[in-house]
């Protein structure tokens, strides 16, 4: 199998997988509990705080394990909402951002919210002038992601702090396709929240975390129940997942710049090697380091991911999320239909090798020869 949708979700590595082992079957304390086995697993559960934390140069106890990237942009949105109830009911966004803020976003906007979206260039970039043209007197928060999903375009989210920094709005960033792809630190963004993931960096799917700082205080709980994280997003702890989260930010931290130079190879030899295909476009900057977005105007992506599914090479019709609509990201660029039908997600990842690149150059120029343009 050839798997090139790096961007969907990444392979466990064996590393991680023991890691998990481990603590589901010796380390498996409640870390609530008052005994050695609780007070271990509550050891390791602050140990993985202290790494992903560390990753982000912040403190652990900025640091909030969420069961996903998902929950993470919810809660921010919400609570930095509940926060500046006093500044207003409006909201900056993205029209590019993922469905994780923008549904967010439209149940705000039923329960009264109103919200401004901000439309990408052509190219799928969002300018920091755009986003802080739209922050007025009564906004309370804007929400601008750091690594689109669908384009791999990178959005300036550090410009756009700066200029909020005497505004009241407060700031959050889903940065779940930045970490540990592009260099930041919570710092150097300045966001008030920062949502990440960790099955986009080799960790386990139902684990992510929240980063709180910057100006965010007196926080909403996410949940109400016991006293873990802090009181604010209680539940028993899943340490497994929370270790195998750490282990993996642990792996790709010791050879990031290793494994960032190999997606930007891997990027830039897809780029090269899928340029000789006629007719092909290139869609959106491919900023980041592992996303790359082409299309074949005229073939429907479904059926180039399905074909290429047959000959086991793992590629994605826009977002992973969207799977049979109409891009939303795509849509938004202003791109036309017969592009945005024919646009699919090559995605890489510190396992990919230029081998797979080669057949997916082979199986898209196959696909191309073979089909008659359908749209
Ligand atoms: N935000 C972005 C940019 C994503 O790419 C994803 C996953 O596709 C998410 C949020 C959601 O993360 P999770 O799958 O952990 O809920």
């Amino acid at each position: 199998m050839i798997y090139l949708d790096h961007a969907a979700t990444t392979p466990v590595s064996p590393e991680v997988a023991q890691t998990m082992v481990e603590a589901l079957t010796k380390g498996y304390g409640n870390p609530s509990a008052q005994y050695a086995l609780g007070r271990e697993a509550k050891a390791l559960t602050d140990r993985a705080r202290g790494s992903v934390a560390g990753a982000l140069g912040a403190r652990p106890e900025q640091l909030f394990f969420t069961s996903c990237g998902t929950e993470g942009d919810n809660w921010a949105i919400r609570a930095a909402l509940h926060q500046n109830r006093r500044v207003g009911k409006h909201i900056v966004t993205t029209a590019v951002e993922h469905s994780a803020v923008l549904q967010c976003v439209k149940q705000l906007e039923r329960e009264g919210y109103t919200a401004d979206c901000v439309k990408p260039d052509g190219e799928g970039r969002i300018s920091a002038e755009a986003v802080l043209n739209a922050v007025r007197e009564d906004t309370a928060l804007v929400s601008v992601m750091l690594v689109n999903n669908e384009t791999g375009a990178v959005f300036p989210v550090a410009e756009i702090a700066a200029g909020l920094k005497d505004r009241p709005a407060l700031l959050h960033t889903d940065a779940v396709q930045g970490f540990l792809k592009i260099p930041f630190t919570a710092k150097s963004l300045g966001a008030d929240y920062i949502t990440l993931s960790a099955h986009k960096i080799g960790g386990p799917k139902g684990v992510g975390a929240l980063y709180i700082g910057g100006r965010a205080k007196n926080t909403l709980p996410l949940l109400f129940g016991g006293g873990q994280e802090a009181g604010l997003r209680p539940g028993t702890e899943p340490v497994a997942q929370i270790a195998g989260f750490a282990k993996a930010v642990e792996l790709r931290q010791e050879r990031r710049e290793e494994i960032i130079a190999h997606m930007n190879a891997c990027r830039d030899y897809a780029r090269e090697k899928l340029s000789a295909i006629p007719g092909l476009r290139f869609v959106g900057p491919a900023s980041a380091p592992h996303i790359l977005s082409v299309s074949l105007p005229g073939y429907p992506s479904q059926n180039i991911v399905g074909e290429l599914d047959g000959k086991g090479i793992c590629i994605s019709a826009g977002s992973a999320c969207h799977r049979g609509k109409a891009s939303h990201v795509l849509t938004a660029m202003g791109l036309d239909k017969r592009t945005a039908a024919g646009t699919v997600r090559i995605s890489f990842g510190p396992e990919t090798e230029f081998a797979d690149i080669d057949a997916l150059a082979e199986a898209l120029l196959e696909h191309k020869n073979t089909r008659f343009p359908m749209l």
